[in-house]
């Protein structure tokens, strides 16, 4: 089959299919087959890569060339970059074709793709429900079959909990590990761009491409970068596996923790060790980040003021009124909350009470890691405290939309990588869980969940 094929068969799925699933903001047609065209000429004269003539679909703040870059927001309804992020560029030069950009919450401030401008995600599985977020619109396009696999980002949560919602493996890796050039920021400091895909070999192909140094980011690491895929058929013999128990305590709902106890005995058949360990501080992760997060926040989103790029208020009486209007009707709810509790937290009087205290507790949570991995190679965990809920169920209660958060924000305030897998269904809805490892462990972490796939 030809990338052309290929494209035109994803192209029509998307046409088909995405009116009731609203998981892409942007889809690009002719972008893509003129890539696709360029791939099966690669692909003849012996220039291609792995990934050359897959068509892909790109989390909606991933700055794209010549394509609109909404961020899910009507502050950027508008934006066309001038420039390219480093990892579609990536992409790009490895003959990888763009279907378009995928739906997400506003400025990915959320869990559930509800607080985008443009309307909610629907699950494919069912489509009263949810499919988490904030790269909710990725997880429903690869889960319904309309791209072969996505890129998202991961600030809290977002690729794990909605590859969790969705039955897909995503992995949001060490921080550093992907160039956040062209990523449009949130929380600068825990935000990380990653794969979601089928499976953890299309994770590992997708991950080649995305990893690696890039000067232009100053957080990216300069270390080699793994061979993803040399490793995944390795053996789990003598692989000791730590299930926190904090993490399974009151609150997790029971066919998740039933479903994890069943992969718990499936890695032992396939020769590992698992047992209990303790997280002590995790139950200080949600407030620590939703403290951390929207202090990020408020001071990157001060650059969307209606005069340089995006949403620009008519008629503005004078410049304050131009600040004022251009952000408050460009922003939505959710961000705006966010903006004023990070604000909130950074200003003069409240530094310390807030931020400082938060920071703190980030490294008592870092430090709860590394002491894990010293009896552990990797800890095996819930993503999220239930399956997917439905649309509207959690969206007037903030708080309890942070909540859901519970088991995946230690990994961004940690700095570590995370692996998310299918753990099966009840109700027809899937169950997820996730991996997570010391710095850098990508390459072990696709070769557990290859194994147990
Ligand atoms: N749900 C979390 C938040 O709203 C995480 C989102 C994300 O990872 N981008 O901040």
């Amino acid at each position: 089959i030809s990338s052309v094929e290929l494209t035109e068969h994803y192209l029509k799925r998307i046409e088909q299919f995405d009116g009731a699933l609203n998981s892409f903001i942007t889809v690009a047609p002719e972008l893509a087959l003129s890539q696709a065209k360029a791939a099966d000429q690669r692909l003849a004269d012996g220039t291609a890569t792995a990934l050359t003539g897959i068509p892909l679909a790109h989390k909606d703040l991933f700055c794209t060339q010549g394509l609109r870059t909404s961020c899910g927001s009507k502050m950027l309804d508008n934006f066309v970059a001038p420039y390219e992020s480093t990892v579609t560029a990536r992409f790009i030069e490895a003959g990888a074709v763009t279907l378009g950009k995928t739906n997400m919450d506003e400025f990915a401030m959320g869990s559930s793709t509800e607080s985008s401008f443009y309307g909610p995600t629907r699950n494919p599985w069912n489509t009263e429900h949810v499919p988490g977020g904030s790269s909710g619109g990725s997880a429903a396009a690869v889960a319904a079959r309309l791209c072969a696999a996505a890129t998202g980002t991961d600030t809290g949560g977002s690729i794990r909990q909605p590859a969790g919602f969705t039955a897909l493996t995503g992995l949001k890796p060490t921080y550093g590990r992907v160039s956040r050039w062209g990523m449009i920021a949130y929380a600068s400091s825990l935000d990380q761009g990653g794969p979601m895909a089928r499976t953890a070999e299309d994770c590992a192909l997708m991950m080649q491409v995305m990893a690696g140094f890039d000067s232009q980011d100053s957080t990216s690491v300069d270390q080699p970068v793994a061979d993803y895929s040399a490793s995944l058929n390795d053996s789990l013999k003598g692989l000791r596996i730590g299930l926190p128990k904090e993490y399974f305590a009151s609150g997790l709902d029971a066919a998740t923790a039933d479903a994890i106890q069943a992969a718990v005995k499936q890695f032992q058949a396939l020769g590992a060790e698992v047992k209990e360990i303790s997280l002590p501080n995790a139950e200080l992760a949600i407030p620590a980040y939703y403290v951390i997060a929207p202090a990020e926040a408020s001071s990157n989103l001060s650059r969307f003021d209606g005069v340089r790029f995006g949403y620009r208020c008519e008629h503005p009486a004078d410049l304050t009124d131009l600040y004022k209007r251009s952000r408050g009707e460009g922003f939505g709810a959710e961000v705006k909350r966010r903006i004023m509790v990070g604000a909130y937290a950074l200003s003069a009087g409240y530094y310390d009470a807030y931020y400082l205290q938060a920071q703190k507790i980030r490294r008592l949570i870092k430090n709860d890691f590394m002491a894990a991995y010293e009896q552990v190679d990797v800890i095996l965990c819930p993503t999220s405290p239930t399956p997917a809920f439905k649309i509207g169920e959690k969206i007037d209660d903030p708080v309890s939309l942070y909540l859901t958060d519970i088991y995946t924000i230690t990994a961004n305030l940690a700095g570590v990588p995370g692996i998310a897998l299918p753990a099966g269904f009840a109700n027809g809805l899937p169950l997820g869980m996730q991996l997570l490892g010391p710095y850098f462990s990508e390459a072990r972490l696709l070769n557990i969940a290859h194994q147990y796939q």
